[in-house]
């Protein structure tokens, strides 16, 4: 059986697939954002007729679904990063759910622990890794979680039969623009959220290696134990990536496990254009990706992956439940993955990017991945071209380095309504512009036209986040949020 995944007939082979080659005509495609960049029309017609069915099956509910149910595959859906439906994960998601099954043994899951292995290499392959270790976990915050026990447990072998009892203070440094997971998982793991020490981050949201250093300094003379750096590679709310290379040196230098949380990022590895924005990536220890946000493979699909060839994955989380992974089955026992896993139960999780990835080939993932880019710079260059909308890196000097645009597909602006443009100096100010993204929020929700989140970050009150990465996207789509805005705005 070959489950080779990138030698799909017809695509480009992916081994050197960090660089697809894109010819002169996709090219051109690339950057005409008037049409979605996927068939809507026969995946429509596809999600239709699966549609009916379902409804069909389950008719009292329908109504019920419809009315209280939003649609996150629709175009105008921007207020997280998953959007978008590909209709080839989608019919692996369908056929999961048809096969029911579950991934902790070979026996029950025969195909799809080979897949599993497949995708994981294919990815890891991404990172730079010919070698290595991983496993589809149930989202980001578990791969993050997973990554501090990994690093604990290898640190203190002990940790697992004794527990907390014997170990020092541990501390894990991540960016103040990090997560929330960080802080979930070091509570979890019963390190404590106060043993995690916040760096510094410059003006875009990327960690300072240096601050970094003098914090690791810190710590120790405070006979704390470093454990671990959990940087970012792609933050949640601005998009920005750690520098990676240096924060490696830092690493090396303290011997601390380097984790990086490429949950939304991850993907640009994909893209022979932009994944220079992960230069490093190849020296951490783990990698939490999160396919299920930029690749649309469909909630959920998050992966770890992991330099080590020790089977530290194994060792640290085994139970050697005898009635579950008996060792002396017919086949290789080490094709039982389950004991890998802090779960008992896994779902498989692996089919919907494998289907995608071999229906499009890693060149049509990059191409994805390249289309939300020129998507943000369009958006980017109309904002500009309008009165009030004021976008946040434009604050930013140190943003000069991107010609003026943001680093990834994250655009966060703040739309000043009439009334209090040209006032930045009044007293009230900050308090009124507060205001205004709630607000606009609320209408938009009410009328159902769109969907898009906003936050405050630091000192900076609400602004919108706007990501714009769904293969359903067209300029139109942009074009229309940006009116909407303002017609939801203007009397504020
Ligand atoms: C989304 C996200 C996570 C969490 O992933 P889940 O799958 O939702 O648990 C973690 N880190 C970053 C940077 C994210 O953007």
């Amino acid at each position: 059986m070959s489950l080779n995944l990138t030698t799909a007939n017809g695509l480009e082979p992916a081994t050197n697939g960090l660089e697809p080659a894109i010819n002169g005509k996709e090219a051109a495609n690339l950057h005409d954002l008037s049409e979605p960049f996927v068939d809507n029309l026969a995946g429509q017609l596809f999600l239709n007729e699966a549609f009916k069915i379902i409804v069909e099956e389950i008719d009292p509910f329908s109504f019920m679904m419809r009315l209280f149910s939003f649609l996150s595959g629709h175009p105008r859906f921007f207020n997280q990063l998953f959007a978008g439906v590909d209709y080839h994960a989608l019919a692996g998601r369908f056929l999961t759910e048809a096969l029911n099954t579950n991934l902790y043994t070979y026996e029950v899951a025969p195909v799809f622990v080979l897949m599993e292995l497949e995708v994981l290499r294919g990815l890891r392959q991404l990172v730079g890794w010919t070698e290595g270790d991983g496993l589809f976990c149930p989202g980001g915050s578990i791969s993050n979680m997973y990554a501090m026990n990994l690093a604990r447990y290898q640190l203190f072998p002990e940790v697992k039969s004794q527990g907390l009892w014997g170990l020092p203070r541990l501390t894990i440094f991540t960016s103040i623009e990090s997560h929330y997971s960080v802080k979930k998982g070091a509570a979890f793991l019963g390190i404590g959220t106060d043993n995690i020490i916040l760096v510094k981050v410059d003006d875009g949201g990327r960690m300072i290696p240096e601050d970094l250093d003098e914090k690791i300094k810190l710590a120790k003379s405070q006979g704390a134990v470093p454990l671990l750096v959990s940087c970012t590679a792609g933050t949640t709310v601005q998009g920005a990536f750690d520098p990676l290379d240096h924060i490696a040196d830092v690493c090396e230098k303290h011997k601390l496990w380097m984790h990086v949380d490429a949950a939304w990022g991850g993907s640009v590895l994909f893209s022979k254009q932009h994944r220079h924005l992960m230069k490093g990536v190849e020296r951490a220890n783990s990698v939490a990706w999160n396919p299920h946000k930029m690749l649309t493979a469909g909630l959920q699909c998050s992966a770890l992956l992991l330099q080590d060839t020790t089977n530290l994955l194994k060792k640290c989380h085994s139970a050697n439940a005898t009635y579950l992974f008996q060792q002396d089955k017919f086949y290789d026992v080490n094709l039982d993955l389950g004991d890998k896993s802090i779960q008992c139960s896994r779902k498989v999780d692996c089919v919907k990017l494998w289907l995608m990835w071999k229906a499009v080939g890693s060149s049509g993932l990059a191409k994805r991945v390249d289309r939300a880019f020129v998507h943000a710079r369009y958006l980017v260059e109309q904002m500009k071209k309008r009165e009030g909308f004021h976008l946040l890196h434009e604050v930013i000097p140190v943003c000069v380095c991107f010609h003026g645009q943001p680093e990834f597909v994250n655009v966060c602006f703040w739309f000043i309504p009439p009334s209090i443009r040209g006032k930045e100096g009044n007293k009230d100010y900050q308090d009124r512009l507060a205001k205004v993204a709630p607000v606009i929020k609320e209408r938009m929700i009410k009328e159902g036209t769109m969907m898009v989140g906003y936050q405050p970050l630091g000192n900076k009150v609400n602004f919108f986040r706007m990501v714009v990465f769904s293969p359903l996207l067209s300029q139109k789509d942009m074009d229309f949020f940006l009116d909407e805005i303002e017609r939801l705005g203007k009397d504020l």
